[in-house]
């Protein structure tokens, strides 16, 4: 299994570490947004930058890319679809990111919504899905609609069950909140966010999940169960149609929740 450290960020981003399984003290950075915790934690810990992967063009998770690069030559790996402040290996669908001297390698997914080229990183058991998928909720639709969101989350939750889930915000007890007040009879829900509450208490990180659990918490990986889809009717006080639809009125909801 993948060694991944997370390395935290401003108020609540991780910038996750992906170990070389060939050689533990070579890492990838996964949407450096500041280079300074990164180089800290290289620094403390022996750790040597092989790479970075970036899954969208948003300042949080590129702007430590560029300090990070200047004194190394390793290789950059973003998305094909959008704007970044540095050169990269440019990625779509289909592709794979190979950093073979690391022994690692990421099939490429396109998950349009929270931005416009957003991609996904998946392989050795996990995904790095930046900020399309959190656990119990997701991205918010700054360049995409309710249909482009919902096809992203859709290939998500259709890799395995074990797959671990990377995301790069620490959003899960108000995700959670949210969650409750659409399924309050979810008893996973219940349940993972008491987990979640110890882990917090300790100061530990809730992530990475799964994809398992993502389907049985998430309410928008969950718009197709009757809980969900009545809780959106009951808020748009009128009936919807298609999973999009019900997607779109919980997305907005949540928009306004105050956990
Ligand atoms: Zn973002
Ligand atoms: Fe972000």
């Amino acid at each position: 299994m993948l060694k991944v450290s997370p390395v935290r960020a401003f108020s609540d981003n991780y910038i996750w570490l992906i170990h070389s399984p060939l050689d533990a003290r070579q890492v990838v950075a996964v949407d450096p947004g500041d280079a300074r915790p990164v180089e800290e934690h290289l620094f403390a810990n022996n750790l040597q930058l092989g790479g970075v992967l970036i899954t969208h063009h948003h300042g949080d998770h590129v702007g430590g890319v560029a300090a990070l690069i200047r004194q190394r030559h390793v290789p950059i790996f973003g998305p094909a679809g959008e704007r970044l402040p540095v050169p990269v290996h440019a990625l779509r669908e289909g592709d794979i990111a190979r950093l073979p001297s690391l022994g690692l390698e990421f099939e490429i997914l396109d998950v349009p919504g929270h931005t416009g080229g957003h991609i996904a990183y998946v392989g050795h058991g996990a995904v790095f899905c930046g900020d399309t998928l959190f656990s119990a909720g997701c991205g918010r639709l700054f360049e995409g609609t309710p249909e482009q969101m919902t096809r992203s989350l859709a290939k998500l939750a259709a890799l395995p069950d074990d797959t671990l889930v990377y995301c790069a915000h620490e959003y899960t007890l108000s995700n959670l909140a949210f969650a409750r007040a659409v399924e309050p009879e979810n008893e996973d829900t219940r349940a993972y966010l008491e987990e979640c509450r110890a882990r917090r208490a300790r100061n530990e990180p809730t992530l990475p999940s799964t994809i398992g659990r993502e389907k049985n918490v998430n309410p928008f990986l969950r718009c197709d169960r009757q809980t969900v889809k009545q809780a959106a009717e009951a808020r748009a006080a009128r009936g919807l149609q298609s999973y999009a639809e019900v997607f779109a009125v919980i997305r907005e909801w949540k928009d306004g929740f105050i956990s």
